[in-house]
C-alpha cells in the first residue's frame, strides 16, 4: 500500500525551511500532500491559489522527485482530509522550542479526533532554523533581503506584492 503523508501550513509564502522538509519527507513517503490550510477568516499576504501556484513552480523547479507531490487547499479539520484523501501521516517541521507548544497541542487534539491518523516530526535543516514565513514577509516588506531564505521567484513575488502595496 502506498504511503501517503499531508504536509500542512500556511505557506504564505513558501520558504526553504518547507521545501527542506518536503525534500526530506518525499524519502519517507511515496506520495506528499503539500497542503495550504487555510482560514478564510485570517488575511494572509498571498491568496490560496498563489500560494499552490507558487509551491507547485517551485516544487517542479527544484525538487527531485515532485511528480510525488501534490499540492491542495482545504478549510476544514485536517483529520478528515487526510482521511479522503487516503492518507495516515501528518508530517509537520519544528524549529524552536517556541514551536513545540502548539505543535503537540494540535497532533494531541488530532489524534484524539482520528487514531489512524500519527503526526510525524522532522526537526529543520540547522540553515532554516529562524526562518518562518512570517519573518520572511516582515523583513521583505521593509525592504530587507531574503535571498537564500526562500526560492528566487518567491523573492521576486514578495518584491512585486509589496512594490504594488506602496510599502516599499
Ligand atoms: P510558518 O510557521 O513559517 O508560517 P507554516 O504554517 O506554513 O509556516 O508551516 C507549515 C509547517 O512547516 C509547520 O509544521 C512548520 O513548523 C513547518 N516549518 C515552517 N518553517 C520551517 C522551517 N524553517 N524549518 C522546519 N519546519 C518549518
Amino acid at each position: 500500500m502506498k504511503k501517503i503523508a499531508v504536509y500542512p501550513g500556511s505557506f504564505d509564502p513558501i520558504t526553504n525551511g518547507h521545501i527542506d522538509i518536503i525534500e526530506r519527507g518525499l524519502r519517507m513517503f511515496d506520495e506528499l500532500i503539500t497542503l495550504v490550510a487555510y482560514n478564510p477568516n485570517k488575511a494572509s499576504l498571498f491568496s490560496v491559489q498563489e500560494r499552490m501556484d507558487l509551491i507547485r513552480e517551485v516544487s517542479r523547479d527544484q525538487i527531485k522527485g515532485y511528480e510525488r507531490i501534490r499540492v491542495d487547499s482545504f478549510a476544514g479539520l485536517l483529520v478528515d482530509y487526510a482521511k479522503q484523501a487516503d492518507a495516515n501521516v501528518i508530517l509537520r517541521g519544528l524549529r524552536a522550542v517556541s514551536d513545540f507548544e502548539y505543535e503537540f497541542q494540535m497532533a494531541l487534539i488530532n489524534r484524539r479526533l482520528n487514531r489512524d491518523v500519527e503526526t510525524v516530526f522532522l526537526m529543520t535543516g540547522y540553515k532554516w532554523f529562524y526562518t518562518s514565513s512570517n519573518l520572511i514577509k516582515e523583513a521583505a516588506s521593509l525592504g530587507g533581503a531574503v535571498r537564500g531564505l526562500v526560492p528566487e521567484l518567491v523573492e521576486k513575488r514578495l518584491k512585486e506584492k509589496y512594490m504594488k502595496d506602496g510599502v516599499k
